[in-house]
């Protein structure tokens, strides 16, 4: 049985600590918070409750293999629901889409509805991202099927393609609106499409294939049942607990140093920024995060139906995430970001005068609540790829799992890098690997 330890306490770090620990290894998980969760956890005040960040998710087979394989099937345990729309986008022209997820014939309609032929041209973008897709997941996302271990060829070359996402949207899409809804995703991440390359757009063929879908209850309810399970597989918890370095000897990983003294391993998986440990922060010394946006949670009274997403395009962005009825989280990103409730009052929606209560969550003081920011790397061109770590790392026995270790954020890129991870630490320990 390895010593495991698992460096952080979000999504990446909670995945990784019960796929491991289900394998019969020992695991402690290490985090700074009091509580566990990172982006997970939600935000409560008043006696209201939002989701602290992670509202919906794609690709829900990534949430439903992490929990069947750490325990009982998704089903007897967590209620998925289908988002019927995606988000409404309300564009600078004041036209309006309503996006459908999981259909494609969803889609071409409300594509249609907006302008006639740009149903069309909306699919035959997403189209081109059919062979995208397969060609990552089998061949970098997850190559055990392909290739035992590492990349295939194929994902390397796509990897390396020059094509920017500007690029690609302007030559497929002649309607700026297309390109601001194709953009979306990437855009509210705090993204430049012309740093971006072409085939992380692959994000608008996902919502079309699979579509959106939400945890009755909200996003606490993944948490929670992920909490529960740490017990279950008797996996050791210290938070509260900063790491503040690896400690490395004889050229491989021999534990962690942190606040309340050290803890020695045989493994070690950093789920968490790793510029934030010295050992690894040269590493990564090419990359930059990509920070959040000014979140500002509010619950009123009296609230205007939403029951989607709605997104304002211009500068600054804005997006509305309803929580529930009344609980909205509004995200600003751009100049003059720095009220968005004005924001929204000046796109036509003013709730100002239904405010029962305001949480206001600067980009700042969220990366120093996250202890970094959830959404990963920046992209800088193709090379940011090849600038980041993980799954392994140049050190024997360190790993790197989470937002910070893959090509994009979000609950399926950080639940498969967990998924990578685990298969890389059971391949080098010598173990059969994960059914
Ligand atoms: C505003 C916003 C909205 C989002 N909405 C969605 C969404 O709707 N759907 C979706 O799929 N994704 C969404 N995401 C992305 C998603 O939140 C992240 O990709 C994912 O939660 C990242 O998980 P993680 O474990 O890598 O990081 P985190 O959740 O950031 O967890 C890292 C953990 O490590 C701890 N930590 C940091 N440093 C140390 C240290 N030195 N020692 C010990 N512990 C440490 C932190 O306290 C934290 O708990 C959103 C992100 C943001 C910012």
């Amino acid at each position: 049985m390895a010593r495991v330890v698992v460096v952080g306490g979000g999504l990446g770090g909670l995945a990784v600590a019960l796929r491991l620990a289900k394998q019969g290894e020992q695991v402690t998980l290490v985090e700074r918070a009091p509580t566990l969760g990172g982006a997970l956890r939600p935000v409560e005040a008043d006696g209201w409750s939002w989701d602290g960040a992670v509202t919906w998710t794609m690709l829900p087979a990534v949430v439903r293999d992490l929990v069947h394989k750490t325990g009982r099937p998704l089903e007897r345990e967590l209620d998925l629901q289908p988002v019927p729309v995606l988000r409404e986008h309300r564009f600078v022209d004041d036209t309006r889409l309503l996006l459908p997820g999981g259909s494609r014939q969803g889609q071409r309609r409300a594509f249609e509805a907006l302008g006639a032929g740009l149903g069309d041209q909306w699919l035959a973008h997403t189209d081109a991202y059919a062979p995208v897709w397969e060609t990552l997941r089998r061949g970098y996302l997850e190559p055990w099927e392909t290739t035992g271990t590492g990349p295939s060829q194929e994902a390397l070359a796509l990897l390396g393609s020059r094509e920017t996402l500007r690029r690609r949207l302007r030559g497929s899409l002649r309607d700026d609106r297309l390109a601001d809804v194709a953009a979306h995703p990437l855009v509210v991440d705090g993204h430049a499409p012309r740093d971006v390359p072409a085939w992380a757009g692959v994000t608008s063929w996902l919502e079309q294939c699979f579509g959106g879908w939400r945890f009755t209850g909200g996003t606490a309810r993944l948490l929670d049942l992920l909490v529960d399970r740490l017990a279950l597989r008797r996996v050791g918890v210290h938070t509260g607990t900063d790491v503040l370095d690896v400690v490395v000897r004889s050229g491989r990983v021999a534990g962690v140093a942190t606040t309340a003294g050290v803890l020695d391993a045989d493994v070690v998986v950093c789920a968490v920024d790793p510029r934030r440990l010295p050992t690894l922060a040269p590493l990564v010394r090419a990359t930059v995060p990509a920070l959040p946006p000014a979140l500002t949670h509010v619950g009123l009274h009296d609230p205007p139906p939403l029951d989607h997403e709605l997104v304002l395009h211009g500068d600054p962005l804005v997006v509305v995430r309803p929580s529930g009825p009344g609980a909205w989280t509004v995200l600003g990103r751009g100049r003059g970001a720095s009220d968005p409730l004005a924001d929204l009052a000046r796109a036509g929606l003013d709730v100002r005068d239904q405010v029962a209560v305001r949480v206001d969550r600067s980009p700042r003081a969220l990366v120093e609540e996250w202890g970094g920011s959830p959404l990963g790397v920046l992209w800088q061109g193709r090379g940011t790829v090849r600038h980041r770590i993980g799954p392994r790392t140049p050190v024997p026995g360190l790993y790197a799992a989470g937002a910070h270790a893959v090509p994009g954020p979000g609950v399926p890129f950080v639940g498969m890098s967990a998924a990578l991870v685990v298969h890389a630490v059971l391949a080098d320990l010598g173990r059969p690997v994960e059914p």
